[in-house]
């Protein structure tokens, strides 16, 4: 049987953090879909089209990897795709106390929901799509953070040193 598993989010934008998450899951599962959360949030960098361009383009060479949008509850998403376990990064404890009360909730609202954490590797525990947007905002350089593909679709829609 086919092991498949959600990797849901905003990926506004993708960092280097979320792309090591993810080819990490695909050592342990045929399929990860990439679900790319439709919020219409003003603070947004890049908008879903953007968003979904770039993370296709960035895995476009894994077939293990597919990229899908979703929007509304993500326990409502799942079972529409069939897919009963869903993958969170956790990088400190900051993020501990969220997920614990999203993962709760989420087997709550659909018991056949499970939800499993991949720790960030250390390289990564710093990286957060917030504190690209800060950087970028205030003028900083975000390359170190941020795969060249993503880089390349700022600078186009910021037409800044990205
Ligand atoms: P959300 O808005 O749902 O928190 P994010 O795009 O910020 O979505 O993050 C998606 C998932 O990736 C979350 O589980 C988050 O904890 C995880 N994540 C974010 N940054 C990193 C990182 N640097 N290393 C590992 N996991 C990360």
């Amino acid at each position: 049987m086919k092991r498949f598993v959600i990797y849901p989010g905003s990926f506004d934008p993708l960092t280097n953090g979320h792309v090591n998450i993810i080819n990490r899951a695909t050592k342990c599962f045929d399929e990860v879909v990439i679900a790319v959360a439709v919020n219409s949030n003003k603070n947004s960098i890049l908008d879903i089209d953007e968003r979904i361009r770039t993370i296709k383009e960035v895995f476009k060479k894994n077939k293990k990897i597919k990229v899908d949008r979703f929007e509304g509850l993500l326990v409502h998403y799942a079972k529409k795709k069939r897919i009963k376990t869903i993958l969170r990064g956790m990088r400190t404890v900051q993020d501990f106390e969220y997920e614990l009360q999203m993962a709760r909730s989420n087997n709550i609202l659909d018991p056949e929901i499970e939800t499993i954490f991949m720790v960030s590797d250390a390289n990564y525990s710093h990286i957060s799509s917030s504190l690209i947007k800060d950087i970028i905002k205030l003028g900083g350089v975000a390359k170190a953070f941020i795969p060249k593909i993503v880089e390349n679709e700022l600078k186009k829609k910021l037409k800044k040193k990205v």
